[in-house]
C-alpha cells in the first residue's frame, strides 16, 4: 500500500539559507504524525512544499503514491491545511468563505451546504456565521481555519502549529476533535514545538532540527531510547531475601524507599510490585518518572526545543 505521504531527499534553500537539507520521511495512511522541532527547523517549508506553496530544490514528495508536482490536482485534493497564517479575505462572512473554499475543490454550493453546516456546528461557529474574520476572536479564527481545511473532506489533514497561542480550554477541545478525526480514519500531520502535544496525540514523531530529521519513532520508543525512566516506591517490610530477587534491577535502597532506574517502567513496574508483594512488603506509594520527548530532544541537540534555531 502506498504511504499517505512520502518524502525523499527533500532540499530547499531560500537565498542561501538551507531550510531543508535532505529530508526523508513516510507517513502511513490513517497515521497521526508529528513534525516536532523548534521555530526555524523547517517544518512549515516541508508542508508548504507538499501543498505546492513552496518550490523545492531537490528530492521527491508524494501523496498516496502520486508526485505532488506532476499530479498536483490529485494530491492537492487529498490535503486540507489549517495554516498558521490567516487568509486575507477579511470582507466576507465566514460562512461565505467556507462556500468559496468548497468551490475551489469543485463542490457546488448545494452539495457543500450540509458539510458547511456540520462543520460550523461541530466547531462552534454557527452563531458567528455572519461575522467577518477580523471580527472573530483568536480562538474563533482557529476554529474557522480548521473548518476551512476540512470542507472538502480531505484524506490528509495538515495542522501547522494548531494550538500555538490558544488558551488551555480550547487546546483541549481541539485535541479532542483531532482525536475524533483520527479515529474516523484521517491521516493527520501536525507540526508543533509543544512536546506535550506530540506526546499526547501522535503515533509517530519526526524530530526536525536545522532542516534534518534527526530521529523518528513513536513517542514511547523515543523516550525509552534514553532508558532513563525512574520508579520510586515507598514501602515497609524490607527483608534480606529481597536482595537476590531484585538483583536483576538497577536500584538503590534506603529506609523504606526503593528507587529503580529502568528502560520501560510500564513493563517493569508490575514485576517489581509482584516481588515486593511476594515478600509481604506493604507498599505506600509508587511514583514513575518516564523521560519525556523534551529529554530526547535535549540529548540529541544539546538545546531545549524552545530555543530558536539560529543560522
Ligand atoms: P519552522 O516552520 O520549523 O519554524 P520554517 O520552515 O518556517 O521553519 O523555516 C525554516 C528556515 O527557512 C528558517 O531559517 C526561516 O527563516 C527560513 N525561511 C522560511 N521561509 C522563508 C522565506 N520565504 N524566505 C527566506 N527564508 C525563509
Amino acid at each position: 500500500m502506498n504511504a499517505a505521504v512520502h518524502i525523499s531527499g527533500l532540499k530547499k534553500s531560500y537565498n542561501g539559507t538551507e531550510a531543508l537539507k535532505g529530508v526523508n520521511l513516510s507517513i502511513g495512511e490513517g497515521e497521526f504524525y508529528a513534525l516536532l522541532g523548534p521555530n526555524g527547523a523547517g517544518k512549515t517549508t516541508m508542508i508548504n512544499i507538499l501543498t505546492g506553496l513552496v518550490i523545492k530544490n531537490e528530492g521527491t514528495t508524494e501523496v498516496f503514491g502520486k508526485d505532488t508536482i506532476k499530479d498536483y490536482r490529485f494530491t492537492r485534493a487529498q490535503i486540507g491545511t489549517a495554516a498558521q497564517e490567516l487568509p486575507s479575505d477579511w470582507f466576507f462572512p465566514i460562512e461565505k468563505l467556507l462556500y468559496f473554499q468548497a468551490g475551489y475543490f469543485g463542490i457546488s454550493a448545494q452539495n457543500a451546504k450540509p458539510r458547511v453546516n456540520e462543520l460550523m456546528d461541530r466547531l462552534g461557529l454557527t452563531e458567528k456565521k455572519g461575522s467577518r474574520l477580523r471580527q472573530l476572536s483568536g480562538g474563533m479564527k482557529r476554529r474557522f481555519q480548521l473548518a476551512k481545511a476540512l470542507i472538502h473532506d480531505p484524506n490528509i489533514l495538515i495542522l501547522d502549529e494548531p494550538t500555538a497561542g490558544v488558551d488551555v480550554e480550547l487546546r483541549h477541545e481541539l485535541w479532542d476533535y483531532f482525536r475524533e478525526l483520527h479515529k474516523g480514519g484521517k491521516t493527520i500531520l501536525l507540526t508543533t514545538h509543544y512536546i506535550e502535544e506530540a506526546e499526547m496525540l501522535c503515533e509517530n514523531v519526526s524530530i526536525i532540527h536545522e532542516g534534518k530529521v534527526i530521529k523518528e519513532g513513536s513517542p514511547k520508543a523515543l523516550t525509552q531510547s534514553l532508558g532513563k525512566a525512574g520508579i520510586t516506591i515507598h514501602f515497609s517490610g524490607w527483608n534480606e531475601s529481597l536482595e537476590p530477587k531484585l538483583s536483576n534491577f538497577s536500584y538503590t535502597h534506603e529506609d523504606g524507599r526503593l528507587h529503580f532506574t529502568v528502560q520501560d517502567s510500564e513493563k517493569t513496574l508490575p514485576e517489581i510490585i509482584a516481588i515486593l508483594a511476594g515478600e509481604q512488603c506493604r507498599i505506600q506509594s509508587v511514583k514513575t518518572d518516564q523521560s519525556s520527548l523534551e529529554d530526547v530532544f535535549l540529548s540529541l541537540t544539546g538545546k531545549g526545543i524552545h530555543e530558536e534555531t539560529t543560522k
